[in-house]
């Protein structure tokens, strides 16, 4: 498999530019993140689990999402490309996808972004609860019930995750464990950085050249 992993803050922008490079069907997107949250939804036996650390900021073990990606990536052809966005967390979970010959990583891309845009984004962030769209409250401005503009689904809700004292929390943790991944990645010689301060299709354009 080709895996490129997606490093960077809460809020960097990993997810939206995952999806859209998901798109023409010829990559497979994993957000951890998203596959707890519909866990929770299902009520499953990870979802309840998961929701504890999710609602307070904090990091699953690294066993139980270890586990969680190997299932999802089980199934897969060996030629698959695929986005890790949201894992690697930690660099137990970094060294268990190196591990295996066919899950090794071929390329870590770092996110980077100012710290203070990123609660901006964060604390504006509103999601479609059935398509994952994020929106940003600046840009459509959130009433209680409006429907989500791509899907035209079910309204758009706030992350508990999202308000103003979890983020901190969560971009405390970030900070810490990101430290470890990109010396990581970079020991291991396939880090790539991009700015990620910049508009969507310009981003998504320098993803597209660094990745191929
Ligand atoms: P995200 O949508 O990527 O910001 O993830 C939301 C939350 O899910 C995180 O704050 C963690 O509680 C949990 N989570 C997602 N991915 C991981 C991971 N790789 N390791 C541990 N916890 C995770």
């Amino acid at each position: 498999m080709r895996i490129t992993v997606f490093l960077g803050a809460p809020g960097s922008g990993k997810g939206t530019q995952a999806k859209r490079l998901a798109e023409d069907g010829l990559v497979h997107h994993f957000s951890t993140g998203d596959m707890l949250r519909a866990a929770i939804a299902a009520g499953s036996d990870i979802g309840l689990k998961a929701k504890v650390y999710i609602d307070k900021g904090e990091l699953l073990p690294d066993d139980v999402m270890i586990e969680l990606i190997n299932k999802a990536l089980k199934p897969l052809p060996d030629s698959s490309k695929v986005i890790l966005d949201g894992f690697p967390r930690t660099v137990a979970q970094a060294e268990a996808l190196d591990k295996s010959p066919r899950s090794r990583v071929s390329e870590a891309i770092m996110f980077e972004i100012p710290e203070d845009i990123l609660v901006k984004r964060l604390t504006g962030r509103r999601v479609c609860k059935k398509c994952g769209s994020s929106f940003h409250v600046e840009f459509m401005p959130f009433e209680p019930g409006k429907s989500c503009q791509d899907c035209k689904g079910e309204f758009l809700y706030q992350r508990t995750d999202d308000s103003i004292d979890v983020v901190g929390k969560r971009l405390a943790i970030f900070k810490t464990q990101n430290e470890g991944l990109l010396s990581y990645y970079s020991r291991v010689g396939n880090l790539k950085k991009i700015d990620a301060n910049k508009q969507v299709d310009l981003i998504q354009k320098s993803l597209v050249d660094l990745m191929s």
